[in-house]
């Protein structure tokens, strides 16, 4: 009685795992348990096998999972489980930190808690978030390198908190309370108020990802920072599910707006306009707009951002809500429409565009056929999609802009004397994997985008690892773990992948979403990563993605690859007299016709993009925070095992702890090892007069860690684990 036991009720369920349970009563056989979850169960003799006695560290739980006795994922499971009920929602694996989505404000981030983990060694303290970005800053400085946290997880997890908490901690520490460190906490309140919006999975769900690169000057203090962001998702612009909202920032500024602002644009409530209104949801719990619309504005003075181009933005973003109130029947827009033709008019293009040319631009298509000019009308549905893509255009190339002035606010290149002496720190907060029932081009774009990081993960953490430890000769059992990389030669990598093909397609003036497809299937049917349409109608071709298979239905492909306008509203841009307009649309305009056909496509662009952000990241230390939602429904302390089993099992982390656990993290060429520690044995003479460095960095380990513990010598390193780290940094604080 009172013992713990796993118990397996053998449901078959892909992701149910065996259950912790306490013995309630044991007679004659038969015994009577209740489970985690605090359900009663009896268990009688024929089916005794369903339990099994439990480790102790699984019991009470432990910090770091690479000391959990039950090295299965029930005894992850219910480590994160027992701590996440104690609100202790961050747990190590090694050095990476796994988070659990509290849902809930904990009292673990004040000033104090920043004190207590400043300048600290990862396990002298309890998991936490600020350990991982003090660990980040102190490498950075001791090892004179940069680093970089990956932070990852599903919608919802935690990502964009967490990073921010990252970089409030950077911040405080590195403490000047300078101008351009608030400048730099300041840029998130804009760029999450144009690319965040509510969905049903996140009340303030990023709609973009972004690498914030934060610099450092060779005191540590914070000199600067340099956003990138990744693949907004224009379409939100036009389109919401239900129970979703258009970006924030429509709502904040109709709320916050005087009323003699809006007077002048022409603006009303959320709930006139199509573009807001479509999901049945104008505002979120939680959230004030009228307030944010105040930090909105209040941030971007701090960036700089003149109250001309305040209002110039203003303008874009009401104008945008004007077109979506346009209707359209036989041809022509209905009177009760002209007004809003004439006022997005006056605000686009300063009314010097007759609001006639609109209309025809946005109802018909000029082709230009063997010199000649023709004018075709388009359908209702070809003139609304012609209106969706000028307004998507818009709102896209606005949020570049932004991002760049941004920059032009917070980054200082460096100078060629300070690069040499100037450290960064970055941190990705990416788009997680998506598998929704209709997944398209941008889900593709996304999984692509974390099959990298996946792959960035594994090379890391097992494949290079594994490498060195064969190269260097130590003592070594290899470690299986599933390596990615073949799905990723298919998408993005070998010759004819995916991704080369859609952009192939989208290059090819004949091209349909269906010939892609045609490609798709003859290149790639015998993969055994991708699966091809059951039969000829089907319009959808699957990959089998690390973290689980994803159907993509490929209506539309082409279209959102090209992502190009048509060159009436680009000639209605370049004809306006609104220099913002015109300044957001500069590149196209100055493009001209026949290279804006041949401009890059989005895939095309973002692969490029993401190459670059996976160089950076190569160039760093990396550290992981893996983000788990404990629920779908946003709530505290609930915790859905089967949903955190599969986050637990796509982020590869039960091979993670296998190898974190044998594997040696840790490693000093034996220059550094014996120049950093020979403190710790008197009378060792620094590393350029000894004549055996191997023998003197085994003597200190020998004397400081102890003969038998598990560290090793290579033939040009020795290999510690973090404990041991931990316990030679203690010994060299007191020794020095
Ligand atoms: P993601 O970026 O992974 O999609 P977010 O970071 O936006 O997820 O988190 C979603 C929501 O969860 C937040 O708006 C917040 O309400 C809650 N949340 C996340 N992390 C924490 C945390 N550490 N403490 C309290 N609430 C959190
Ligand atoms: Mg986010």
């Amino acid at each position: 009685m009172g013992d713990y036991v796993w118990m397996d009720l053998k449901t078959g369920r892909e992701f149910d795992v065996p259950i912790g349970a306490v013995v309630k009563l044991c007679d004659s056989g038969q015994i009577q348990v209740v489970d985690d979850e605090g359900n009663e169960h009896w268990i009688f003799p024929h089916n005794a096998s369903h339990i099994k006695p439990m480790h102790p560290t699984s019991i009470h739980g432990v910090e770091d999972m690479i000391r959990l006795g039950d090295l299965n994922e029930a005894g992850i499971l219910r480590n994160l489980l027992i701590r996440y009920r104690e609100h202790l929602i961050y747990t190590y694996t090694g050095s990476i930190l796994v988070a659990v989505n509290p849902y809930q404000l904990l009292p673990i981030y004040s000033p104090e808690q920043i004190r207590l983990y400043t300048n600290k060694k990862i396990g002298e303290m309890p998991p936490h978030i600020f350990a991982i970005a003090d660990n980040c800053y102190y490498n950075m400085q001791r090892n004179n390198r940069d680093q970089c946290c990956i932070i990852s997880g599903e919608s919802g997890a935690g990502k964009t908190e967490s990073t921010k908490l990252i970089l409030q901690f950077l911040a405080a520490i590195s403490g000047q309370h300078s101008w351009i460190e608030q400048q730099v906490l300041e840029a998130n309140p804009i760029l999450e108020a144009f690319g965040n919006a509510k969905t049903i999975r996140n009340d303030n769900s990023s709609r973009f990802g972004k690498y914030i690169d934060i610099h450092f000057n060779k005191r540590g203090a914070i000199e600067g920072a340099k956003i990138e962001q990744y693949l907004l998702e224009k379409s939100r612009v036009c389109r919401q599910a239900q129970d979703e909202r258009n970006y924030h920032v429509f709502y904040c500024m109709l709320k916050g707006m005087t009323p003699e602002q809006k007077k002048k644009l022409g603006l009303g409530k959320a709930t006139d306009y199509n573009y807001l209104a479509m999901g049945n949801c104008t505002t979120c719990d939680g959230r004030d707009d009228s307030k944010e619309y105040a930090n909105i504005r209040s941030a971007m003075k701090v960036l700089m951002f003149t109250d001309t181009e305040n209002w110039e933005i203003s303008k874009l973003l009401a104008a945008i809500l004007h077109m979506g109130n346009l209707r359209y029947e036989d041809h022509v827009f209905p009177n009760s429409c002209l007004c809003s033709v004439s006022i997005s008019c006056m605000l686009l293009f300063h009314a010097q565009v007759d609001p006639q040319d609109v209309m025809n631009c946005l109802t018909s298509r000029t082709i230009i056929t063997r010199g000649e000019t023709v004018s075709t009308p388009l359908s209702m549905e070809q003139a609304l999609d012609v209106r969706d893509a000028f307004v998507k255009g818009i709102y896209g190339r606005l949020f570049v802009w932004i991002v760049e002035k941004i920059n032009a606010a917070i980054y200082r290149p460096p100078s060629h004397e300070l690069q040499s002496v100037r450290r960064s720190i970055g941190l990705l907060d990416i788009f997680g994997f998506e598998n929704f029932t209709v997944n398209s081009f941008e889900q593709l774009c996304i999984n692509f985008a974390n099959e990298n990081l996946q792959q960035f993960f594994v090379r890391h953490v097992f494949k290079l690892e594994q490498e060195e430890y064969n190269l260097e000769n130590i003592n070594w059992q290899h470690i299986e773990f599933t390596d990615n990389q073949d799905a990723l030669d298919m998408i993005a990598i070998k010759p004819m992948n995916i991704i080369s093909l859609i952009d192939e397609e989208s290059k090819f003036p004949k091209g349909t979403d269906t010939t892609m497809l045609h490609k798709l299937n003859s290149q790639h049917k015998l993969n055994t990563n991708y699966i091809p349409p059951k039969n000829n109608h089907e319009t959808q071709f699957g990959i089998n993605h690390f973290a689980g298979v994803v159907y993509y239905e490929t209506k539309g492909f082409l279209e959102k690859n090209r992502d190009t306008l048509h060159g009436d509203i680009i000639q209605l841009v370049h004809s306006s007299k609104n220099k913002f307009i015109k300044q957001i649309f500069q590149a196209d305009v100055a493009m001209g016709a026949e290279t804006r056909k041949r401009s890059p496509t989005l895939s095309s662009q973002f692969k490029r993009s993401l190459e670059l952000l996976m160089r950076t990241l190569s160039g760093c230390q990396p550290f992981f925070v893996r983000c788990i939602k404990p629920n779908e429904y946003k709530k505290p302390m609930l915790f859905d095992r089967e949903l955190c089993v599969r986050q637990l099992r796509y982020s590869g982390m039960m091979e993670t702890i296998r190898i974190r656990r044998a594997g040696y993290p840790i490693r000093y060429s034996f220059v550094e090892f014996v120049d950093r520690y020979r403190v710790l044995m008197p009378g060792v003479k620094p590393a350029y007069k000894q004549g055996d460095l191997r023998g003197t960095c085994q003597r200190i380990a020998e004397v400081v860690l102890g003969k038998d513990d598990d560290w090793q010598i290579g033939k040009t390193k020795i290999f510690l684990k973090d404990h041991h780290d931990m316990l030679l940094e203690i010994e060299r604080d007191k020794a020095i």
